[in-house]
């Protein structure tokens, strides 16, 4: 924004981007929802959406059906289909790709293997690619409005692929398809699972919110105060390292008794005397065991569960959130071991602290992390709709 801008530019401003994120958040809406909830009056509010629909982002138009007497009041709508992000994924086994329009709506889709190898270029040229093969099916006269990449602790950490590097090489790749605006704008897999809960699924109206993802390793999104906290340099959340048994196994990072070495995939299957070689469906073989009776693999599930409680107690005494989420393998060894679990809450976290905590599964499955990344996408459209939908 130029120093020149006057104060009734920019107000003017604030309001089309909080207008607009509510369309996108909460889909289509009657202009006297808005004058409600946006504490503007009526003839705001339709100066406001005209500028919108005269830029392309929204359509106004009548309701499809009231079931109401009277003049019905005008809905607006995303323009879902012709305003779009690309969300990505870069997870350890797979590379996910969608184009999502404004409003959260997919409207394609691909997944590919991650190449093998500790090399990150063909991993960077398989993302490019998939986004390519999207981008044939596009609209003529779609706008892209920008991408997001999620990108998972383990390979951020087991691969030692920095940010530094993911995100610059990844930019210079797609620059040439997708322009100077598409990003990509990078986020940890926990974190931006934890924007898109707290956006559209299972912590929505919650500002203060953890998401607890499982894969190789462990790792925390965490909402503060309605703020993502990622620390200096995006590394903060990284709970699976958090100490909690001095005496317990060796972690890969180096350290001892790290968090991850009792409830991460690898302890769960070491506990219950298995070895799974599939990534990701291991943990879900232990549980389905446990369920089916073998002892080993019960014990070996509530272990792993009462370790869970032990470290959200902790993360609830620090964070006091209202809702606690468990995804990826955290999902299943929850669902198997939800006792233990509250029973360390209710023994270890403070009263004040458990006393207004919900503990959840993630609304928007496997796909949280993506949704997120979609998120990270709009958001310079949503910050600043005129000056994003121009450039
Ligand atoms: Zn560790």
């Amino acid at each position: 924004m130029s120093s020149s801008t006057s104060p009734q530019e920019s107000v003017r401003r604030q309001n089309l981007g909080a207008l607009l994120r509510y369309i996108h958040v909460r889909g289509a809406t009657s202009r006297a929802e808005l004058t409600n909830r946006l504490g503007l009056n009526r003839s705001t509010i339709g100066a406001l959406t005209a500028d919108l629909a005269t830029a392309g982002l929204v359509d106004e138009g009548v309701p499809h059906e009231t079931g109401r007497a009277g003049r019905p009041s005008i809905v607006v709508r995303p323009r879902s289909s012709r305003v779009y992000g690309y969300a990505l994924s870069l997870e350890l086994d797979r590379l996910r790709a969608a184009r999502v329009g404004l409003g959260g709506k997919v409207l394609d889709g691909r997944t590919a293997q991650r190449p093998p190898g500790p090399d990150p270029a063909p991993t960077i040229a398989a993302l490019v690619a998939l986004v390519a093969d999207m981008q044939r099916s596009a609209p003529a006269d779609a706008v892209l409005v920008g991408s997001g990449l999620a990108v998972s602790g383990s390979v951020r950490h087991n691969l030692g692929w920095a940010d530094e590097t993911i995100e610059p090489e990844l930019a210079g790749a797609l620059y040439p398809r997708l322009g100077p605006s598409a990003g990509p704008f990078l986020g940890g897999t926990a974190d931006l699972a934890a924007l898109a809960e707290h956006t559209r699924g299972a912590a929505t109206g919650a500002d203060n919110v953890i998401y607890l993802h499982g894969d190789a390793g462990i790792s925390a999104g965490i909402i503060a105060g309605g703020r993502r906290i990622t620390g200096y340099g995006g590394h903060g959340g990284e709970v699976g390292h958090m100490v909690v048994h001095p005496e317990g196994r060796l972690c890969g990072c180096g350290s001892r008794g790290c968090w991850e070495t009792e409830i991460g995939e690898r302890a769960l299957l070491h506990l219950a005397g298995r070895t799974v070689p599939t990534p990701g469906a291991a943990v879900a073989a232990a549980v389905q065991a446990a369920q089916d009776g073998n002892p080993d693999a019960q014990a070996a599930v509530a272990h792993a569960a009462d370790w869970l409680g032990f470290g959200v107690a902790n993360l609830v005494n620090i964070f006091n959130p209202t809702v606690v989420v468990f995804g990826g393998t955290l999902s299943e060894l929850y669902l198997a071991g939800a006792d233990h679990v509250r029973n360390r809450l209710h023994t270890m976290a403070l009263p004040a602290c458990r006393a207004h905590v919900a503990l959840h599964t993630p609304q928007l499955g496997d796909d949280a992390p993506l949704v997120g990344a979609a998120e990270l996408a709009f958001e310079s459209l949503l910050s600043d709709p005129l000056y994003a939908a121009r450039s």
